[in-house]
């Protein structure tokens, strides 16, 4: 038996000087160097007695390091848990609790009240700072690379990441070695991924987009990536030229395209841009390309399922869908009863194939809700397939409203108001109603301050009557998480007595 990820992504490359990384001050790290570091680490998890399947729990900032101990993870066949950096010492106690995991790597400074976390939950600590020093960092040093790969099964777990959780607390996937693998390949090849690729990477690495896509892709081909700490637009502009892809959330797009000097000869050497996390607007894409001559590729997937569907590398990339199902990978458009609805049609998106996981950690209960007898996943996207077979993401189900009965579809409503002169961007939510259950009400982001009569004549022209909203809200900018996700619950939260009559 082998380590087929961990052969994948850096097996073959120990002791090779092939450039992988190259960080903000232009130092380059080579694969083989970061093979070492990577061996090192998991000298150090040997050490501190982290045994196959055990988990391994990181919050700490960005670096080579954190990316280097996800691979030790691999190869020692420890469980990679990587947390929100975001997240405070309150919430990360319930994820240590749920867990349970054998060390917790932290950032040192500031991290007292994690340190006191550990020590109450009898946790063993580490520390890995923003310049790659700290406790760990000091360990791994003093060790001697372990050469040594434990063989894993395609079915073992390698990593576990929470669920965003937008509603109700979050949940950790189970990842196995094959759901990792299967996907960088399948990636890597639909969208052409070869050893000359040269990434922009500024996506946070604790999440599967930056992970799991970005970084596994170009280690399983061998690529290089230009590894940003966070995103900054000017700074990614600067690595573009030179570059050949970036992946990123449409934040970043809508960031870029904020700039001056995002242009066409500013773009010149890139082959691809990807976009994907959350729903890019058509009309960024129509300005991205008017703007570069680029084509954003979107495609979608979720922290469950790793990359589901994407638009296709030739042929027509369509904005506002997220293409087709990738190779080996089946979707189905569904009603509540998992029967297969009509083209057309808006349900809940079904997916089957390797990349789907293995259930939820510590939950059979959640597992078995979120799969049909047939072993396909409900993710919980209202969808709907056109009539050229692409897929389009409607909203989450849980944002759907239903007022007086009749279900009302955000995505519709937002779409109109975004095309109103002075809008910036808007958020259709349901809050309760003593009269209609849920009643619509439309968050309004705008610079400056915005008439809401041609809104209101807008859609009195497109849409039914029942789903204009009942009440309009005007703010400066829409809540968002850090993968670009505005935040619909806190909205409700914000607004849910706004029609109470009590
Ligand atoms: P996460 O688990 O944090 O990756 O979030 C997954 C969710 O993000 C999906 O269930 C979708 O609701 C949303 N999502 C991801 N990609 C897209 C996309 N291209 N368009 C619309 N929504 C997306």
């Amino acid at each position: 038996m082998t380590n087929p990820l961990y052969d994948a992504l850096l097996g073959g490359k120990r002791g090779s000087a092939s450039p992988f990384l190259r960080l903000m001050d232009g130092t380059d790290i080579s694969y083989g160097a970061f093979a070492e570091t990577a061996g090192r680490l998991a000298a150090v998890l040997g050490e501190r007695g982290v045994r196959p399947g055990d988990r391994v729990a990181v919050q700490a900032p960005k670096t080579p390091a954190v990316l280097a101990l996800y691979l030790a993870c691999v190869q020692t066949g420890a469980v990679f848990l990587p947390l929100n950096t975001a997240y405070t010492p309150a919430e990360i106690e319930y994820f240590l609790k749920d867990a349970a995991p054998s060390l917790f790597v932290f950032d040192g400074r500031g991290g007292e009240a994690l340190q006191a976390l550990c020590g109450a939950l009898g946790i063993a600590p580490l520390t890995l700072d923003a310049e790659g020093g700290g406790s760990l960092a000091d360990a791994a040093r003093q060790s001697d690379p372990l050469m040594e790969v434990t063989a894993r099964a395609p079915g073992d777990i390698a990593s576990i990441l929470y669920t965003s959780g937008t509603t109700g607390r979050s949940k950790g996937a189970m990842l196995s070695q094959d759901n990792l693998l299967s996907n960088a390949l399948t990636l890597a090849e639909s969208w052409r991924f070869t050893d000359r690729d040269i990434l922009v990477h500024a996506l946070p690495i604790y999440h599967t987009h930056g992970l799991f896509v970005a970084s596994n892709v170009l280690m399983a081909v061998g690529g290089r990536m230009v590894f940003h700490p966070s995103f900054d637009a000017d700074a990614v502009i600067d690595a573009l030229p030179g570059a050949t892809a970036l992946m990123g959330v449409p934040t970043f797009y809508t960031r870029l395209l904020a700039s001056e000097r995002l242009t066409r000869a500013a773009t010149r050497s890139m082959r691809l841009f990807i976009s994907g996390s959350a729903p890019l607007l058509a009309e960024t894409h129509r300005a991205f390309e008017a703007r570069t001559g680029h084509r954003i590729l979107e495609r979608y997937g979720m922290t469950e399922t790793s990359m589901t569907t994407s638009n296709p590398y030739d042929g027509t990339r369509k904005a506002g869908t997220v293409g087709f199902a990738l190779p080996g990978i089946r979707v189905r458009v569904a009603d509540a009863a998992g029967r297969p609805l009509p083209e057309g049609e808006i349900g809940v998106l079904e997916v089957k194939g390797p990349n789907v996981f293995t259930g939820y950690w510590n939950k059979p209960d959640k597992t078995a809700e979120a799969f049909r007898p047939d072993g396909y996943f409900i993710t919980g996207d209202l969808s709907r397939v056109d009539k050229d077979g692409y897929v389009a993401i409607v909203g989450r189900e849980s944002d759907m409203i239903i007022s007086g009965g009749l279900n009302v579809y955000p995505k519709e409503i937002e779409a109109e108001i975004d095309a109103v002169p002075g809008v910036t961007e808007s958020a259709v939510i349901g809050v309760p109603h003593p009269d209609f259950g849920e009643a619509v009400v439309a968050v309004i982001a705008a610079e400056h301050e915005l008439d809401i009569e041609p809104i209101e004549a807008a859609l009195a022209e497109k849409l039914a009557r029942f789903k204009h909203p009942k009440a309009y809200k005007v703010i400066d900018s829409l809540p968002r998480n850090s993968m670009g996700k505005v935040q619909k619950a806190r909205l409700r939260e914000a607004y849910k007595s706004l029609f109470a009559p009590w």
